[in-house]
């Protein structure tokens, strides 16, 4: 078999195709061969190789120093120069590791490698350049010691010993441990190596190699041995790459890039990775080789900067950038080396980019007809595209800013304000035309108004899938939490992190999509795609990044199957949703409506009333409230579906838990302050999640969802007389018995009827149910008798199939990720296996009783790609998320339909 694939002088045995047999870097170095750019000729050592290696106790197939040899022979030949070579230029060699994907952990690369005492006499005396030669064999020995050798730091050393060995030398040669290489001398540096090879000797015990071919040897065993080294494990299991991929070794001629002041190194991207703009960019240092430019040791100076130096070699850079791209089709990230005048390409691939680049490159390139419209939306990270709807700090701002602290990036964006501590305190200070944060150990559904008031939150405690940060993803907020460093007072209204205390009023500014706190009021502003979609701004529309995006999502309709409905609570979120390309409402919480001004009050009547009558009386009050909601949302959706859940949290959750509010409560109500203890008392729950919840209350309440039903149906004929088409879908959730749900449904009915004839006006509606307990989608033949639709609740479905308890996770998903119980976080990312399972289970039987019935998803997965695409191949007709989602699940379902 061949295991080794040449390339050189404008020919190649591989190509760009054979990633998964030549690693990411092999192949494109074969590729850009093939295509004439000037790459030093080499060749790659198979991945196959290293699954032999690891398949056969560490040995390689008989057959191939044979053909590494022919490898080297051809490279000699292409190079006129020889491997070993003592009397003439030496053939030296970089031996790079390369898997399919790039991939951290992996063995560092070596150069120079060919060089002992005397072929490094035989280079200086070719090339007329003592220090260079010697520059070139002090790298080598360093590098070869460090990465093959092992002399790395021991415990309890604070250095990397072959460093200590040159800060030494520098200190005793030139009076400055911290001189810069390039003042060290040839003669400072024969010095250095002789030091370097009795640092080997002391610590392995062994000379340090002289023959290139047992160098050559070392070097591959390295990386074939660093496939299974601990960082590379680790980040093998984090990705589930297999660890049968195996990694290639690519062995190519050096090219020098410090041979002096008309050789440099560096490395640029065909465009801006930030922006997204067409523009060369990228950074190169003279008189530099391998990592110097990224070592951050000396700045490099921008690839712009070759216009004063050497503008041929930029032009020549500039023809391969056009190459590059028109080839690749793709923004390429590239290293290139410059020998006296004459560029070199060591690699290329497919750029990494920010969100909004990745939306600008996408779109540009159907325009310069380098790409298709399909190609272009299966480019762009699902991911990635909310960071086009986020606020934006200004980056030189950004970059004088005092951070303070990191949390999790929970809802991207910049935000900026006064620090509150207190819902109430926030709103007030909003009213006066404050900008506020909110600033909390937790957030709990009473802090909803401060959430609403604020531009952004920040907590102390709590994960990415908390209430904060929950909420903050619906309506779009900027928020970090779980800042741990955050010492929150709320007696004394202060924050403390360090020694600094920060008061109510004072101003911090975070970053939602790094997880950041600052110092201070660090300037920001709304995307110009939110300017432009939501606010109607008309500069904004004229922007690239909104004419960008807008196009993008014109491609995703035309390629989607399954459409996208939004999680809402009120006009405006829907009317951004539906601003955003959202076609109904997948998930409206009835009682998010509860929380709000006078009707906490109504609704805390309601619960503690004693009997039906008084809890008649109590809902009566909250009933205008929820028709006007509703109207509210029917005329934001105009024409478009809505799916409004019935009651669902545990009632405790509505009442006061302080004593202090609790005797508020009982002077507005007029009642004793034990009345309402002992309410409490009695509804205190071990377990409120598996609780007394959902159509439970429906079924031991039937008051509260005639109400609502009521509530439903007197908007919708409302909506009628005004001309707006309303369809409601009313949703009951929380059913594990079919029997559950028909009670239910009956009472729904028997209301709608009664508000029809009193109101001499005919609206249709449907009723369904949600799937989010295990029975009720084990039973969902049963269920379909009643059930309209299906929409899968999947994070109680998460709740209770894996009987994990959302709120309690935290203290245990870290560890259980670690262990790869779980491979992702099951509350972002549905388990396909296990949940995804029942949802298929449920569809089946569902359709089984009732075949066209509807079938969605309202969970916060619905905004998960991963969970877009699984949700597709079910065949659901939509997927609901919060507002800020829709776009991302509308290109993950473009991309699942592709
Ligand atoms: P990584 O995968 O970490 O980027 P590379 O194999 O690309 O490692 O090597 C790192 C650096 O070494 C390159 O960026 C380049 O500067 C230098 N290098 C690699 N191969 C050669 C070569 N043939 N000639 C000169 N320099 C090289
Ligand atoms: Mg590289
Ligand atoms: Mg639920």
């Amino acid at each position: 078999p061949k295991y080794v694939y040449s390339w050189g002088a404008g020919k190649a045995d591989g190509n760009g195709k054979m990633k998964p047999l030549l690693g990411g870097k092999g192949a494109n170095l074969a590729e850009m061969s093939r295509i004439g750019l000037p790459v030093p000729a080499g060749f790659t050592v198979t991945t196959e190789v290293c699954t032999h290696y690891y398949a056969n106790g560490r040995k390689y197939p008989a057959d191939l120093q044979r053909q590494m040899e022919l490898g080297i022979a051809k490279v000699e030949k292409v190079m006129g120069v020889k491997f070993g070579d003592a009397k003439g230029f030496p053939l030296l060699v970089a031996v790079r590791s390369g898997a399919r994907d790039s991939m951290p952990g992996m063995m560092d690369t070596i150069l120079n490698l060919g060089l002992n005492d005397e072929t490094v006499v035989a280079l200086e005396t070719a090339t007329g350049n003592a220090r260079f030669a010697w520059d070139c064999y002090r790298r080598f020995v360093q590098m070869y010691g460090d990465v093959v050798l092992g002399v790395q730091k021991r415990a309890g050393e604070d250095h990397e010993p072959f460093e200590v060995v040159i800060e030494e030398a520098k200190a005793e040669f030139l009076g400055n441990a911290h001189a810069e290489d390039t003042d060290l001398s040839a003669d400072h540096l024969k010095e250095v190596i002789a030091r370097f090879k009795t640092l080997v000797k002391d610590r392995t015990g062994h000379d340090f190699p002289s023959n290139p071919w047992d160098q050559l040897q070392g070097a591959m065993s390295a990386v074939f041995g660093s496939w299974m080294n601990d960082r590379a494990n680790v980040y093998r299991r984090k990705y589930g790459i297999p660890a049968e991929w195996g990694t290639a070794v690519n062995v190519q001629a050096m090219v020098f890039g410090n041979t002096g002041s008309e050789s440099g190194s560096g490395v640029a991207f065909t465009r801006d990775p930030a922006t997204g703009e067409k523009v060369f960019y990228g950074e190169f240092l003279m008189n530099a080789q391998g990592e110097d430019v990224v070592a951050g040791v000396r700045t490099p100076y921008p690839v712009a900067d070759l216009k004063k130096q050497q503008p041929a070699s930029l032009k020549e850079l500039e023809r391969i950038r056009g190459v590059l791209e028109k080839h690749f089709t793709d923004m390429q990230d590239f290293e290139f080396t410059i020998q006296d005048h004459k560029v070199f390409m060591l690699q290329t691939r497919n750029g990494k980019r920010t969100g909004v680049a990745a939306v600008r490159i996408a779109c540009e390139m159907v325009k310069e007809k380098l790409i298709d419209w399909k190609t272009a939306v299966s480019r762009v990270p699902a991911d990635q595209l909310e960071q086009v709807l986020a606020p934006i700090f200004d980056a030189k701002a950004v970059k004088a800013a005092d951070k303070i602290a990191t949390g999790l990036p929970a809802g991207p964006g910049a935000a900026t304000g006064k620090i509150y501590f207190n819902a109430d305190r926030a709103v007030e200070a909003n009213e006066k035309g404050q900008k506020v944060l909110l600033v909390r150990v937790e957030t709990s559904p009473e802090d909803l108004r401060g959430m609403i008031a604020a531009e952004g939150i920040l907590t102390a405690r709590g994960g990415v899938s908390s209430h904060a940060a929950l909420v903050a993803r619906q309506m779009g907020k900027v928020c970090v939490c779980g800042a741990a460093a955050l010492h929150v007072d709320y007696d004394k209204r202060t924050l403390k992190v360090g020694k600094t205390t920060y008061k109510e009023g004072d101003f911090l500014s975070i970053d939602g999509t790094a997880g950041t706190v600052y110092a201070g009021e660090v300037p920001t502003a709304p995307s110009e795609v939110v300017q432009g979609l939501i606010q109607g701004n008309k500069k904004a529309q004229k922007s690239g990044t909104y004419q960008n995006f807008v196009q993008l999502m014109a491609w995703c309709k035309k390629a989607t199957k399954m459409v996208v409905r939004t999680n809402a609570d009120t006009p405006e979120q829907t009317a951004q949703a539906v601003a955003f390309g959202a076609v109904g409402i997948g998930l409206t919480r009835t009682e998010h409506m509860f929380f709000e001004g006078e009707r906490i009050d109504a609704m805390r009547e309601m619960i503690l009333s004693d009997s039906t009558e008084a809890r008649e009386a109590a809902l009566a009050k909250l009933l205008p409230f929820q028709r006007k909601d509703f109207l509210g949302i029917f005329k934001a959706l105009n024409g478009f579906p809505a799916t409004i859940r019935f009651l669902d949290p545990p009632l405790h959750e509505f009442l006061p838990h302080t004593k202090e509010q609790q005797l508020d409560l009982a002077k507005k109500l007029g009642i004793k302050v034990e009345v309402i203890m002992n309410r409490v008392a009695e509804l205190h729950e071990f377990n409120p999640m598996l609780g007394f919840r959902g159509c439970r209350l429906g079924i031991c309440y039937p008051e509260i969802t005639r109400m609502q039903a009521r509530a439903v149906i007197e908007a919708a004929v409302e909506a009628k007389k005004k001309g707006i088409k309303a369809k409601p879908e009313i949703m009951i959730p929380l059913v594990g018995f079919a029997k559950e749900l028909e009670i239910q449904v009956a009472a729904v009915h028997a209301e709608a009827k009664a508000v029809m004839k009193e109101t001499k006006t005919r609206v249709s509606y449907s009723v369904g149910t949600m799937i989010e307990i295990p029975r009720g989608a084990l039973t969902a033949d049963e269920v379909a008798e009643t059930a309209e639709f299906f929409s899968f609740g999947t994070n109680d479905l998460t709740q209770t199939t894996l009987g994990m308890s959302r709120d309690d996770s935290g203290s245990f998903l870290a560890p259980y990720a670690e262990n790869e119980i779980l491979p992702k976080n099951p509350f972002a990312s549905i388990d396909q296996t296990g949940v995804g399972q029942l949802m298929e289970i449920a569809i089946t039987k569902g359709r089984q009783t009732r075949p066209n019935i509807k079938l969605g998803i309202c969970g916060e997965h619905g905004g998960d790609p991963d969970s877009v695409k699984f949700c597709h191949k079910l065949g659901l007709a939509y997927v609901s998320c919060s507002p800020y989602r829709v776009p991302v699940a509308r290109l993950a379902a473009a991309q699942a339909a592709l």
